[in-house]
């Protein structure tokens, strides 16, 4: 659609929602250049005015841009030096004149320089980690990257192997045995699968195993929750009746819930059914027990011995 013809008043409005100003009279239309310069008085276009087409003006603004060349040329350079932080983690000590060029660059992990640094275009198609030191496109062994993603919550695709930290690498959540495919530079910030994270269930973060018991119902229930000041499941269970035994702590959320699994599971294999409310089920009575059957030591030690067992498998994680 063409735009209606506009005057030197409504030109000058604008371009100064662009970021310049006219220096000279707006020629009429839109195809004809004129001098402008930058309403940025510490700019250098603010004191060396150029000329412009209102209509490459609009195409820039259109783009998110401003009007004048210098700011967009900063700003622009600007953005690639965030993106290299960002994506990169890594700090360019020179300027960076394109995407292309190898930029010397400080490794913001192994606080190495590297020189010839990486090109930003390959960090931003992740062909290129950042650092060759430590965050190059190969940053761990095979056996290691998969070592730490066990130790993260999930079993990589024994078929698939390892590229970069920043790749995503499929396979199945410890916890629920999830289709999963995290990128293990996350390992800090989130679980390994987003079908647990969907539950609310950090499988990355200390959890609390605990054991309930409801006197009317003559019921045992354990259940697994983070283990954070913020959680109210127990409070959440006295307030409809359920009484907290015991509790358990474990370093990762996905040893707890494999706890809570294995043990119903033992449960329903010995025919120990859940227990029902007058033939209904309830919020939690899958992972019931009637204590009629089993005593609330009884599925302490049971609990206890799982764990032990988990904790064994794990031992002791440096990588986290
Ligand atoms: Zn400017
Ligand atoms: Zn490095
Ligand atoms: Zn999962």
């Amino acid at each position: 659609m063409k735009r209606p013809k506009i005057g030197h008043v409504a030109a000058t409005l604008e371009l100064r929602a662009s970021g310049v100003e006219p220096v000279d009279q707006y020629p009429g239309v839109t195809s004809k250049s004129f001098y402008v310069r930058c309403i940025q008085p510490q700019c250098q276009g603010h004191t060396e005015p150029f000329p412009v087409y209102l209509s490459a003006v609009r195409k820039l603004s259109e783009k998110g841009r401003v009007g004048c060349i210098h700011c967009n040329k900063r700003n622009r350079a600007i953005q690639r030096r965030s993106d290299m932080v960002r994506l990169g983690h890594v700090l360019p000590v020179v300027e960076i004149p394109d995407v292309k060029t190898s930029v010397r660059s400080w490794c913001l992990r192994c606080w190495k320089i590297c020189d010839p640094g990486p090109r930003l275009d390959n960090i931003r198609n992740g062909k290129q980690g950042g650092c060759d030191h430590c965050g190059g496109k190969r940053r761990l062994p095979d056996h290691e990257a998969r070592e730490r993603a066990r130790h993260w919550g999930y079993v990589p695709d024994p078929n698939i192997p390892y590229t970069s930290d920043a790749t995503k690498w499929p396979g199945r959540c410890l916890a629920k045995n999830h289709y999963c495919e995290p990128v293990l530079n996350s390992h800090k910030s989130q679980g390994p699968c987003g079908a647990c994270a969907a539950n609310g269930f950090k499988p990355h973060v200390p959890a609390l195993l605990y054991l309930v018991t409801n006197a009317s119902l003559i019921a045992g229930k354990i259940g697994i929750c983070e283990d954070s000041p913020r959680n109210r499941r127990l409070y959440e269970h006295k307030r409809t009746g359920w009484i907290t035994i015991e509790t358990i702590r474990f370093a990762m959320g996905f040893e707890a819930r494999h706890v809570e699994d294995s043990i119903i599971r033992s449960w329903r294999s010995r025919r120990l059914p859940p227990v029902l409310d007058d033939g209904y089920g309830y919020n939690g009575y899958t992972e019931t027990v009637s204590l009629l059957e089993l005593s609330a030591s009884e599925i302490w030690s049971e609990v206890c011995a799982a764990a032990d067992q988990i904790r064994g498998l794990r031992g002791d994680c440096p990588l986290l």
